[in-house]
């Protein structure tokens, strides 16, 4: 559910007209509502309630620092993967021991700020990882509180380029090697072993390989036990998926994703950690866009809005669906016809939907791309020397700009020509 509604014929945020927002603000933007992330946040917390737990919001889904100052006041931890990530999430007044550092390839630069600022935890995906947090740990004086991210080699049932928990993905130590890892690390001077991590993948619409990965990370914790480290944290990842189609068969919900939390780990007494991205932010945004022509062509036609792929990404990268809607609300039983729908970039791929059924549009009319809050803004460029777009926070009836729209000359004074030119 979301709170991005027609009323009196209007797409609303919450309580305010989106039609206002694009007459105050020019198209196209994102909007987010608080109320859904808000509502969101809390559907996880409650499915964990009477379990030690901390939400750690994945923040590259959406990493406005308004957006992150929200989550650390509804009592969210946040999960970064690189040091910008870090120090947005610093400055949005999340103390360092909610944040939890994630990552393939974190630098020493990036452990040593981390180190220094405060962290929760690092989730360490490999032995020359663990051999260099180690020193830069040692270097400084500190222990480093770890967990190490197994690979479980579980098929997530999702998109290929978001499956992130079989053996052949980049992500993690296998599970069947990491025992000796472990003792590795708990000989270490700088390392201090709190736990175990694991994220299989992205828009999971089954429950069935969560359980099968917790599974595998409860006996994994037996054992490690067992060796004699005190196991304390478990950190489950993120990847709950959304329906980006309402059409569709709807995914699980967190309730009974934190039943399955409940049922694989929750004798083991650890306090458990989630790092959920889209499901807070996904439905929790849309992208708001005029169209620019409608153009007949041979056996299609085409509508031209003003956002593009560098814009919003996911349509030519994953072959994601958006429902997209008009702003003004359709007459009851007005005729659709198939349209393509597609932004000015110069490439094909620059295609949102083909073949939509949209009701009449003409141009100047406004239309939202709904479940656009999670990988929106984060993965947009100047693709096409296209300033990137604003984003707008919705509270109530109240909206503001959380990230203005840079002027040409911004974006232009970016670069500089070198003396010799
Ligand atoms: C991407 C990612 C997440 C968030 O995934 P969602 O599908 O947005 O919930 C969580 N943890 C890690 C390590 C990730 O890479």
């Amino acid at each position: 559910m979301d709170h991005f509604l027609y009323r009196d014929g209007v797409l609303h945020a919450e309580d305010v007209r989106v039609s206002d927002i694009a007459a105050a603000v020019g198209t196209p933007f994102y909007v987010y509502s608080t109320a859904t992330l808000t509502r969101h946040f809390t559907l996880f917390d409650e499915a964990l309630g009477g379990m030690d737990h901390l939400i750690c919001f994945a923040m590259k889904s959406n990493s406005n620092l308004a957006v992150l100052k929200l989550m650390g006041e509804l009592g969210a931890g946040i999960d970064v993967v690189s040091m910008g990530e870090y120090l947005k999430a610093k400055a949005a007044g999340l103390p360092g021991d909610r944040i939890v550092f994630s990552g393939v390839g974190k630098t020493r630069e990036e452990m040593r700020v981390a180190l220094e600022g405060g962290i929760r935890q690092f989730n360490v995906e490999s032995e020359p990882e663990l051999e260099a947090l180690n020193a830069v740990a040692m270097s400084l004086g500190v222990k480093a509180p770890i967990a190490l991210r197994v690979n479980p080699d579980v098929d997530a049932k999702t998109h290929a380029k978001i499956a992130t928990g079989k053996s052949e993905n980049k992500f993690g130590i296998p599970i069947a090697t990491c025992r000796d890892v472990y003792r590795r690390a708990g000989q270490m001077e700088g390392i201090d072993v709190v736990g175990i991590d694991v994220h299989i993948g992205s828009q999971l619409t089954q429950l069935e390989p969560f359980e099968l990965a917790f599974t595998k990370v409860a006996e994994l914790t037996e054992l490690l036990r067992a060796d004699g480290h005190d196991i304390r944290r478990l950190d489950l990842g993120g990847g709950l998926g959304i329906p980006y189609e309402r059409s569709n068969e709807a995914p699980p919900l967190p309730v009974e994703y934190g039943e399955v939390i409940r049922k694989t780990v929750g004798h083991l007494g650890c306090e458990i950690e989630i790092e959920p991205g889209r499901l807070i932010s996904g439905n929790a945004g849309i992208l708001v866009s005029s169209v620019i022509y409608l153009k007949h062509g041979e056996g299609r036609d085409f509508l031209i809005v003003d956002a593009a792929m560098n814009d919003l990404v996911r349509p030519s990268m994953y072959d994601a669906h958006h429902d997209i809607v008009p702003v003004i609300e359709p007459l009851a039983g007005a005729e659709q016809a198939p349209l393509d729908i597609v932004g000015p970039v110069c490439e094909t791929g620059d295609t949102f939907a083909k073949a939509r059924d949209m009701p009449p549009l003409r141009e100047d009319d406004l239309v939202a791309f709904r479940s656009a809050g999670a990988y929106g803004a984060v993965m947009a460029s100047e693709y096409n020397s296209r300033p990137l777009i604003p984003e707008v926070l919705v509270h109530g009836d109240q909206f503001a700009v959380i990230r203005a729209r840079p002027t040409y000359d911004e974006m232009i004074n970016r670069d500089t020509i070198p003396v010799w030119l």
